[in-house]
């Protein structure tokens, strides 16, 4: 049994309207489903992919309207990083993000940056087999686009704490220091760990929520159990109509899930129209009324392009 690499990242935000036109307008991602927070049906989950909604490609958000900045501490992730094919694609980015008023920096084969929020991200030149997972936009050459995670870093002050569960219970294999590859069937992703700084984390917008790792649907029982044998207390496996999905903390603190590869994001919305409604689970559909008119309206990522 193989975790597939990273499934997606889960952060907070609290101005949807400038997350839709950071990740879907500056980054050029799809926003592939405008839902709700299935544990709070008033705020958005907004996720934003490749164009076809793959698991390796999703950013996922949880709206809090108006919440304070947060700030990643010991036990917290800080820094996403996507893959880019060339030295070729860092100068593009580097160029769009200055058009765009985004301050970077770039360093060895890498370029640092940070949503409008102040989540770290960075771009990776990385060679790898694995399939590039890119969104369509007007201004991005496809061989210069996003192309999926690369990894997630962390801070932690003893992570040695975590070796064990992520070596023999997820079966992550070191690639020296705190850093480790979930590598799977089709797709890898890297998590690592940095020494924390002195201040203490706070949770709030623009920091992330949790990280899900990627199961084989027919698997995904069988890490539960994997999971609870290991003594880390998952929540039960839970269904999130795109996925299934179950939760832990692991022992240096960080919110992990475990997702199902499918079904994905066309179960329920033909793979043209991915993101332009919004779409309640079906247990969820009966509150549409009252949930609508309570969501912050926000702007078409895609209005004005050529069909
Ligand atoms: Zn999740």
């Amino acid at each position: 049994m193989r975790l597939d690499g990273i499934h997606h990242v889960t952060c907070i935000t609290g101005n949807a309207p400038g997350n839709v036109s950071f990740y879907a307008g500056t980054l050029g991602l799809r926003m592939v489903k405008k839902t709700v927070n299935q544990d709070d049906p008033t705020v958005y989950h907004l996720f934003y992919a490749d164009e076809l909604g793959s698991p390796g490609a999703d950013i996922t958000f949880f709206e809090y309207p108006g919440a304070r900045r947060g700030r990643a501490g010991d036990g917290m992730v800080h820094t996403l990083s996507w893959r880019v094919a060339s030295e070729a694609a860092l100068d593009f980015w580097e160029r769009r993000l200055s058009d765009f008023g985004v301050a970077s920096s770039r360093a060895d084969g890498r370029l640092v940056f940070a949503d409008p929020e102040g989540l770290r991200l960075e771009l990776v030149v990385r060679e790898t087999a694995d399939a590039p997972l890119v969104a369509s936009h007007p201004e991005i050459p496809s061989e210069l686009a996003l192309q999926g995670f690369d990894g997630v870093r962390a801070f932690a002050s003893a992570p040695e704490r975590s070796s064990v569960v992520l070596e023999s219970v997820l079966g992550f294999v070191s690639v020296g220091g705190a850093d480790w590859e979930a590598r799977g069937d089709s797709r890898g992703g890297f998590f690592g760990y940095d020494q924390p700084p002195a201040e203490r984390a706070i949770g709030g917008a623009g920091t992330v929520h949790h990280i899900a790792f990627s199961s084989q649907t027919a698997e995904h029982e069988a890490w539960w159990q994997t999971v609870g044998a290991a003594g880390l207390h998952p929540s039960p496996v839970i269904d999130r109509f795109w996925f299934k999905s179950i939760y832990f903390r692991e022992p240096s603190g960080v919110l992990f899930e475990l997702a199902t590869l499918g079904p994905g994001f066309s179960a329920d919305e033909d793979i043209e129209h991915l993101g332009e409604k919004l779409i309640l689970p079906p247990s969820f559909e009966h509150m549409r009324e009252r949930v609508e008119p309570k969501l912050t309206p926000l702007p078409d990522p895609r209005a004005g392009w050529a069909r």
